[in-house]
């Protein structure tokens, strides 16, 4: 046995808890290893019987001198009651509906008990204890595995206990004695004082100290975030030595652009703009990310630096995340560059559009075999589109900056699906207005350059933001349709739902169909309403934001899916259902999905939740409308794992919460760099190059 046995092949694991494991993504004997505790149950109290007090959590040693099952007439239940004696004294047990004890206890056993003392009607006695068998009084604390010591609690999951798991991991822990070797090199554990790593997962699943139990947890968390450093920094050091295209700065070009815009450029647009020029003038491939809140003006800067690039010769993609978010775009790059002489097309799952800037705004439908051919021979200056579309099968003839929308994630990979030259690989610019907190851009962001829209352009109008207790709630549908009958739209977002039996996206749909329902039926009937959830087709969903858009409805019911970019300037309320159950950050996207109109928009906050807590969290949003702050607050109360999701990074929960401790990202970043500069292809440290090929399968497997 190894790290890499499957569990089939684990002796006391059957067909059904194979199966739950593989629910937790539990495959193979190391998956079970570093399938942590959340935490721990003290039992450590480990005291001859006659010291026992009531209230307390003890735990006992001692030989059943008795055992048998009795039945409760009043209430139905079955108990199992023993008395068990150590040399001190004795005492009463009593187990509540677990009859089958008695088969596993018997007169004679020895045991060691755990649980709470509590009183019956003649004395005091232990209530319901976790147990293990002893061969004799002359036991090691080290050896128990349930009671007598610090107790390992893994998260809950159906149908696979904690004591299942802790049978399972100690005998693992046994076998693999002297048989798991450390992907940390030495001298790094030693310098940063780490525990070796069978050392640390005994004391983390069995910690003889709560101490101990930290040890061990740091010193995993700084090997996840090492390993995560070390592929970012290889990432970037193999990016270097790529070729891109020298793209010129043509500034007459840009002062003549910026002079017919139709508004003045914020500082923060004009230094991001101008650190993406720089970088495009550079040989070496652009790797940035311009983030900036919601309505801060990253298109403009998008298409200043697509305009640059064209009228060099070279060709653009831009990707949105949506079919409606590429119309979108399309119809501002148009308007914005309709003066340059561009050919700018469009290629969506329902056709292809071409666009000579000269003739604008009349755009032609176009075949899309001939769109690609126009594309292959570049002829087409500016291909906007969806990723998925992009990426399929579209040929490029002279592809020199690849930008990418509201992109969460690496972007080198789209990037690298889009390069067809050999002797040079485009630029690569991602926008985003989800804000990312400092420790997360030193690591997961860590290879791309930053640029900041920390500024909105002048004059917006603030939007109104509320909490709106139950009481309140009538007023609110009461202003609601005030608007409505004023000719303005409204956003209705239904709560996140929590991780139930059903999928995620199945129990969201569910809610926003009750709400519709509620809603259409019962407060507004007389208005026209519409549904959008994460179930839906596509073509469904295109098809509702579109009638939004021209609107055809008045009310939008919706999941968290509205919450990219998607631009309706009429719409001037955003309702938020179950508001304590998003993050801040999330919150403040919805917030922005209102505001960009003329008229005044406001925001409600719906929470029946009366906890402190929430209602200081919502209150935050009250207070600040800096994206930034909000996402550096989430990630405090929240952690990482949480805003992010650990799934979508393929990045390990531990890591991810580590993230949050700033020193030991910069340190285990530092290290990392020490490493690379030693042995970039670590040939001395052949374990840990092992462990970044899991890594990144584990990441790429997605
Ligand atoms: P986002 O950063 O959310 O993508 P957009 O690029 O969609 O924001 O811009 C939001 C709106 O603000 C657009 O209507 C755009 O024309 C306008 N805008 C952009 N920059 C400025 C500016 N400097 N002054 C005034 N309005 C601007
Ligand atoms: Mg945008």
């Amino acid at each position: 046995m190894n790290l890499s046995t499957p569990i089939e092949n684990i002796p006391r694991i059957g067909p059904q808890y194979q199966k739950k494991l593989k629910k937790l993504g539990i495959k193979t004997v190391r998956d079970l290893l570093f399938h942590f505790p959340h935490r721990y149950e003290d039992f450590s109290n480990l005291i001859p019987i006659s010291e026992v007090k009531l209230g307390e959590i003890v735990s006992l040693q001692g030989k059943i001198s008795e055992i048998g099952n009795t039945r409760t007439w009043k209430k139905r239940m079955i108990l199992t009651q023993a008395i068990v004696e150590d040399k001190s004294g004795a005492i009463k047990v009593i187990w509540f509906n677990q009859p089958y004890l008695i088969n596993v206890l018997k007169e004679g056993d020895f045991v060691c008990l755990a649980g709470k003392i509590a009183l019956w009607e003649d004395g005091i006695y232990l209530s319901s204890p976790a147990y293990e068998k002893i061969s004799n009084f002359k036991f090691q604390i080290s050896n128990l595995t349930h009671t007598g010591r610090l107790v390992p609690v893994y998260p809950e999951t159906e149908g696979l206990s904690s004591r299942w798991l802790r049978i399972i991991i100690r005998s693992l822990l046994v076998q693999l004695k002297n048989k798991i070797r450390d992907p940390l090199p030495e001298k790094i554990r030693i310098r940063h004082q780490l525990l070796p790593i069978e050392k640390a997962l005994w004391q983390i699943h069995f910690p003889d100290s709560i101490k101990l139990a930290k040890k061990a947890r740091e010193r995993f968390s700084f090997e996840e975030l090492f390993t995560i450093q070390i592929l970012i920094l290889r990432e970037r050091l193999k990016l270097a030595k790529e070729k891109a295209v020298k793209i010129p700065l043509k500034l007459d070009l840009i002062r003549d652009f910026v002079k017919k815009l139709p508004f003045k450029l914020t500082n923060a647009q004009k230094k991001a703009s101008w650190q993406i020029l720089k970088d495009l003038e550079k040989e070496r491939p652009m790797n940035r990310l311009l983030e900036g809140d919601v309505g801060s003006g990253k298109t403009v800067v998008a298409t200043l630096a697509a305009l640059n690039v064209a009228k060099s010769g070279y060709q653009v993609a831009f990707m949105a995340p949506t079919e409606i978010l590429a119309k979108q775009h399309f119809k501002t790059f148009s308007e914005l560059l309709k003066d340059f002489n561009l050919k700018i097309g469009l290629l969506t799952a329902e056709g292809a559009k071409l666009l000579f800037s000269t003739s604008f705004p009349k755009s032609q439908a176009i075949s899309r075999k001939k769109f690609l051919q126009k594309l292959a021979r570049g002829k087409i200056d500016l291909l906007i589109g969806t990723q998925a579309l992009i990426q399929e099968s579209v040929k490029f003839g002279n592809l020199a900056l690849v930008i990418l929308d509201e992109q969460h994630r690496f972007g080198v990979e789209q990037r690298a699906k889009l390069c067809q030259q050999k002797d040079y690989i485009p630029h690569l610019l991602s926008m985003t207005a989800t804000p990312i907190p400092r420790t997360l851009s030193l690591t997961i962001y860590g290879d791309l350059d930053l640029s900041l829209l920390d500024e909105l352009p002048k004059g917006r109008k603030k939007i109104v933001t509320k909490v709106i207790p139950p009481e309140k709630r009538r007023e609110a549908y009461d202003f609601i349709r005030k608007e409505v009958k004023d000719g303005r739209q409204v956003f209705v977002i239904c709560p996140r739902i929590e991780k139930g039996e059903k999928s995620l996206t199945w129990a969201e749909a569910k809610a926003v169909k009750e709400e519709y329902e509620k809603l259409s039926k019962i407060i507004f009937p007389d208005l026209r309403i519409g549904m959008l959830h994460g179930r839906m087709k596509p073509e469904e969903k295109e098809k509702i934001m579109r009638e939004f858009k021209n609107k055809k409805i008045d009310l939008l019911v919706s999941t968290s899916v509205v919450e990219v970019g998607i631009d309706i300037p009429n719409a001037t309320v955003m309702m938020i259902e179950g508001a304590e159950r998003f993050g801040l950050a999330q919150l403040h996207q919805f917030r922005g999905r209102v505001g960009r109109g003329e008229h005044q928009s406001f925001c409600f906050l719906f929470t029946d939740s009366p906890a402190k807590k929430t209602q200081a969290r919502l209150k935050a949003l009250l207070a600040s409308e800096n994206g930034f702050e909000l996402a550096e607050k989430d990630l405090e109360i929240r952690g990482p794992g949480e805003i992010f999701g650990s799934k979508q990074w393929g990045i390990p929960d531990l890591a991810m919460d580590s993230l949050k401790d700033i020193f030991l990202v910069e340190k285990t970043k530092m290290t990392a760099k020490e490493i690379l500069e030693e042995d970039p292809e670590l040939k001395k440290y052949s374990l840990l190059r092992e462990k970044l090929i899991q890594f990144r399968q584990r990441i790429h497997l997605e």
